[in-house]
C-alpha cells in the first residue's frame, strides 16, 4: 500500500503540504537551500514553530485505523507513505516505510546526533519569543510570511552538543529519499500480489515510480483518490472516494470473507463513516 497526504487531510493536516512538511503557499525550501543559506533555515523555523504544533496534536482517523486493522489480519505486507506525520505508526501500523522521512526527528548535519522535535520546538520558543507574539499574524500555511527584517532577528535551533546545523529527519525538495530505503520498498512491489495507492495525487516521482515498478511486473494496480492520479492510466481499479470512506468499508468487507480462524473483528466505530 503506498499512502500520501489525502490519509491524513480529515486528520486536520492540510495537503498543501510538500514532502518535507513545509507549507506549499509559500515557496518550498530546497534542500541545498537549507544547508547553504542561513535566511532558508531561519525561514523554515519560523514556519515549522507555528506548523509543528498542527502535526504533532494531529490524531489517525478512520482511514488509518482500517489500515492497521487490514494489516493486523495479514493483507498488508508493506504499507509505503509518503506523510511525515507518523500517523500510521499511531494508528497500529508496524510495517511502515516512512518514505519521505519523518517529522517528529531532528538530526544534526555534524555530529548525527539524533534531537526530539519537541526539544526543539521548545527551544525555539524560548529563543523567538517575538515570534510567538506575533500570534495568527504568522499562520502555519505561511500565508503571511514573516517580512526580512522579522525573519533575520530568527533564532534557529543548533545541536546543543557541537553546535553544527540541525535538519528535520525528511526529504526536502531537491533532496534524495535513502537508497535503502526504495530498495526496500521495490523488494515490496516485486513480492507483492498487488499495489493499493491511497490518497495520493502521485505528482512527486518518489512515490510514482513504484507504480511504474508493479505495471512493469505485471502487479494490479487499485488506487483510491477523489481526485485524478498519474497513474491512472496504469490502475486495473479506480475509486474515486476518501479513504476514509472507502477503507473502513472495504476492512470490514474483507473481515466477513475471512473464515474461522479470522482474527477479532475491528472496533465499531471502524466502520461507522462506511458508505
Ligand atoms: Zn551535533
Amino acid at each position: 500500500v503506498l499512502t500520501g497526504a489525502g490519509l491524513s487531510a480529515p486528520s486536520g493536516i492540510p495537503t498543501y503540504r510538500d514532502q518535507a512538511g513545509n507549507w506549499l503557499r509559500g515557496s518550498p525550501i530546497q534542500h541545498r537551500e537549507f544547508l547553504t543559506e542561513p535566511s532558508a533555515r531561519q525561514r523554515y523555523w519560523s514556519r515549522s514553530l507555528v506548523g509543528w504544533p498542527v502535526i504533532a496534536s494531529a490524531q489517525p482517523n478512520d482511514a488509518h485505523r482500517a489500515l492497521a486493522a487490514l494489516e493486523r489480519a495479514g493483507h498488508i505486507d508493506l504499507l509505503v507513505t509518503q506523510n511525515v506525520d507518523r500517523l500510521h505508526q499511531r494508528a497500529g501500523s508496524h510495517r511502515v516505510v516512512d518514505l519521505h522521512g519523518r517529522l517528529d526527528r531532528v538530526q544534526c548535519l555534524s555530529c548525527g546526533a539524533a534531537i526530539g522535535r519537541d526539544v526543539i520546538q521548545r527551544e525555539l520558543e524560548r529563543d523567538n519569543p517575538a515570534l510567538l507574539q506575533l500570534g495568527g499574524a504568522l499562520r502555519p500555511d505561511g500565508d503571511a510570511d514573516l517580512a526580512d527584517c522579522q525573519l533575520a532577528a530568527v533564532i534557529a535551533p543548533h545541536c546543543r552538543a557541537c553546535n553544527g546545523i540541525v535538519m528535520p529527519d525528511v526529504v526536502f525538495f531537491g533532496g534524495t529519499v535513502p537508497h535503502e530505503r526504495v530498495a526496500r520498498v521495490n523488494e515490496a512491489v516485486a513480492a507483492a500480489d498487488a499495489l493499493l495507492v491511497v490518497g495520493s495525487s502521485l505528482k512527486v516521482f518518489s512515490g510514482f515510480r513504484f507504480c511504474r515498478l508493479a505495471a512493469r511486473l505485471g502487479k494490479p494496480i487499485a488506487i483510491i483518490n477523489p481526485g485524478p492520479t498519474r497513474a491512472d492510466d496504469l490502475a486495473v481499479l479506480r475509486i474515486a472516494q476518501c479513504a476514509e470512506r472507502v477503507l473502513p468499508a472495504l476492512a470490514a468487507r474483507l473481515y466477513q470473507d475471512t473464515s474461522a480462524d479470522a482474527p477479532p473483528a475491528p472496533t465499531p466505530s471502524l466502520f461507522n463513516n462506511a458508505p
